[in-house]
């Protein structure tokens, strides 16, 4: 290629400026990929506790499904993904017309924030609340507010007071990420008093299928109009790369939402997928059980190393590692990514002396648990 070509390849045109508000974004930061790890380290065995995936993979049904779909590669996806709504409709005891599906919840979030918030509306998140509700906020130019933290969790009462006359939506995660902090009915029930029926509110549970028997948020949407529901199948189904999650809440704002929605946003494989791991009990229970114990077995190996850590009901914990060294997260993550284990550094989220790691196999617990003593001694 002649350096003529190369110079007219990279050479800027006169690029208008971005929309107010996307030159402001930090992007989203993701967990390291193995296959990275593994070609900068040189290392086979590698354990990936970043991203909280599932570490059973996913339903057997699921990936039957998606073989199943192979062959039709080559034709567009059901653009309404009928089956699985009629699926979600009918596992969750609503109607269709309040179900809207996601390309990943993540995709929900955005629809969201297009659909209702402009640039001279607020939208308001929690301190330490999943990352993505600031970035959809500014990716509409619309002003976030994020109201402080109480013990790392949501301060739903501080939350409802914040409301202002432009507010537009509120992100609720419950449990959240990455703190792994919940919050109970008879406060979520307060706090939807609280809140003007005029503000959405956006109850993202895309960890609830660990601990569903604390609440149960499916009966709410009967009881308030402005509540939308945020699911997904990358989690406990553990679909994450096939990107599937879905929305619940009343027919006016999923018909809503639904006209901003990609026609074809959830792609055959996901549809085919979620419908079939939707049916899955026995796997859902296997998560739920290795997830339940992995906890148990980190706690305890963090209990024998001095260390604390956030209380959590999702398939990760956030591990305080208790020392004055500032960023500490990052260097403990830095130092476990060199002997082959990935973490997450949240130092972003603003807990610097924290890593979040995602409940893995047995095995997998075991060899964090001794990367993190090798790394805490040698530190
Ligand atoms: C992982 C996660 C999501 C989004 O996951 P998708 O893969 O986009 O469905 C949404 N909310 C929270 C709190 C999460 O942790």
């Amino acid at each position: 290629m002649s350096s003529e070509n190369i110079q007219q390849k990279t050479a800027p045109t006169a690029i208008q400026p971005a929309n107010q508000g996307i030159a402001n974004i930090a992007p989203y930061q993701t967990g390291k990929p193995i296959d990275e790890l593994k070609r900068e380290l040189g290392l086979d065995n590698i354990v990936k506790l970043a991203s909280n995936e599932n570490p059973l993979g996913c339903s057997p049904l699921a990936t039957k499904a998606v073989h199943d779909e192979l062959l039709e590669v080559g034709r567009y996806p059901d653009g309404s993904g009928y089956k699985l709504k009629a699926k979600i409709a009918e596992t969750f005891d609503v109607d269709m017309t309040q179900v809207t599906l996601g390309n990943g919840s993540n995709d929900i979030l955005e629809l969201v924030a297009r659909t209702f918030v402009s640039p001279n509306d607020s939208v308001i998140y929690s301190q330490h609340a999943f990352a993505v509700y600031a970035l959809a906020t500014q990716a509409v130019g619309a002003t976030g507010i994020e109201v402080p933290a109480k013990d790392y969790g949501h301060d739903l009462a501080a939350m409802a007071k914040a409301v202002r006359a432009d507010t537009r939506v509120i992100f609720l995660a419950n449990p959240n990420n990455p703190t792994g902090t919940w919050f109970a009915e008879s406060e979520f029930t307060a706090f939807m008093q609280a809140v003007p029926s005029r503000v959405l509110v956006v109850l993202d549970e895309a960890y609830v299928e660990y601990f569903p028997e604390y609440f149960n948020s499916i009966k709410f949407l009967d009881q308030y109009s402005n509540l939308l529901i945020s699911r997904t199948f990358s989690k406990a189904y553990g679909l994450a790369s096939l990107r599937v999650g879905f929305a619940l809440a009343a027919p006016e704002i999923t018909d809503l939402i639904n006209r901003v929605r990609q026609p074809f946003n959830v792609n055959s494989f996901a549809l085919a997928a979620a419908t079939a791991a939707l049916g899955d009990h026995d796997f859902l229970n296997q998560t739920r059980t290795l997830n339940y114990d992995g906890m148990a077995q980190l706690e305890v190996g963090c209990t024998a190393l001095g260390l604390s850590w956030i209380p959590s009901r999702a398939n990760f914990i956030s591990i305080c590692l208790n020392t004055d060294v500032q960023r500490q997260g990052i260097k403990v993550f830095q130092d476990l990514l060199k002997i082959g284990v990935i973490v997450r550094p949240i130092a972003g989220y603003g807990m610097p002396e924290y890593i979040r790691v995602s409940i893995g196999t047995f095995e997998e617990n075991k060899r964090f648990l001794e990367a993190l003593a090798q790394v805490l001694q040698a530190a």
